[in-house]
């Protein structure tokens, strides 16, 4: 491992400007990836600067019915928080469902939001990879992408999004609020994740300083029936093969309203709005849910390894949203 400087902000404005000032400088905050990927020299920083004392840690219920979660509060509190679990179950379920309970407790929401690709040839450090070495190849596309990406890729990278709840906030359409040396913004979570195109080394629309403060989630009154399922190589402690975040509406029948958002097939969470917009006021019923997402998955550039994750996907989807219609007839 490399030496590095570290310091403990005590403020948002001294650690963006101590970040600022230095090319290779980072935040840390739980560090449960970072602090992995530094060790295994696959990240390089000179000075980490350490956001923990910061006072962004709180889960707030919004007046209009919305959510804002502090970037760094903490996977199981989010989780665990009254108004994430009634109001927006998804989001509840894609969190605990996600890594293991010890670090689920350290991990926060910012650095959930930035953690790196799972791609094993990025993190050995030496093969050739694009995302870590701009220009060097791709490992994954002549070897083993069995768990690799079949929707947003390039022929740059198909490293398949890590996040779980990611997936869940982008059906709701959430906001990630910054702060950076040039002031505040509010970025669209579908804005937020770039897709791999010829640069996979940029992950996200984040300048260097720039510091994650607040996911904002509105109001979306069908986000109450919701669900996150997950379909992995083992029941706990493992990375989605596939996962879907549906919430509908059903009224007489018919799709009143719909989110859907795929995971573990794409290069980013995956909001699927063409199955949404096939969806939309059509029958509530399997055949209509499985055609919907055939639609979706119909741009899919699956590889020898990894085809099977297209038919998993629109069977999950079918699921996730069955469930859903079980007692939602109004
Ligand atoms: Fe690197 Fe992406 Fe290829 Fe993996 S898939 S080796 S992360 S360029």
């Amino acid at each position: 491992m490399r030496p590095f400087d570290y310091v403990r902000a005590a403020d948002v404005g001294t650690a963006i400007a101590a970040v600022r000032e230095r090319p290779g400088g980072a935040f840390l905050a739980g560090g449960t990836t970072e602090v992995d990927l530094v060790r295994q020299n696959v990240l390089r920083p000179d000075l980490l600067v350490d956001i923990n004392d910061l006072p962004l840690d709180r889960v707030e219920d919004l007046p209009d019915g919305g959510l804002r979660i502090g970037a760094l509060a903490r996977m199981s509190d989010v989780a665990r928080a009254p108004g994430v679990a009634e109001r927006f179950p998804m989001v509840a379920q894609s969190l605990l469902l996600g890594a293991s309970p010890q670090l689920r407790n350290m991990a926060s929401m910012g650095g959930n939001l930035c953690q790196r690709v799972r791609c094993s040839y990025f993190r050995d450090a030496v093969s050739p990879c694009n995302k870590r070495e701009p220009g060097s190849g791709c490992a994954a596309i002549p070897g083993f992408h069995r768990g690799h990406a079949v929707l947003g890729t390039s022929d740059k990278c198909i490293a398949a999004h890590p996040s779980d709840a990611a997936v869940a906030l982008a059906a709701l359409d959430a906001v990630v609020r910054t702060r950076g040396p040039d002031g505040e913004r509010g970025i669209p979570i579908d804005d937020f994740f770039l897709l791999p195109g010829d640069t996979p080394q940029h992950e996200r629309a984040l300048r260097h300083g720039e510091l994650i403060t607040a996911i904002e989630v509105p109001a979306v009154p069908v986000a109450r029936r919701s669900v996150y399922l997950k379909v992995r190589d083992r029941a706990s402690y493992e990375f989605a093969l596939v996962s879907v975040a549906a919430a509908l509406d059903v009224r007489d029948g018919a799709v009143a309203e719909v989110r859907l958002a795929l995971g573990g097939v794409a290069t980013k969470p995956w909001r699927a709005r063409a199955a949404e917009r096939s969806l939309l006021g059509g029958p509530a019923t399997a055949d209509a849910f499985g055609e919907a997402a055939a639609h979706e998955l119909a741009a899919a550039e699956p590889r020898p390894l990894n085809s099977f994750k297209v038919e998993l996907a629109r069977r999950t989807a079918v699921r996730a949203l069955a469930m859903l219609t079980e007692g939602a007839e109004r």
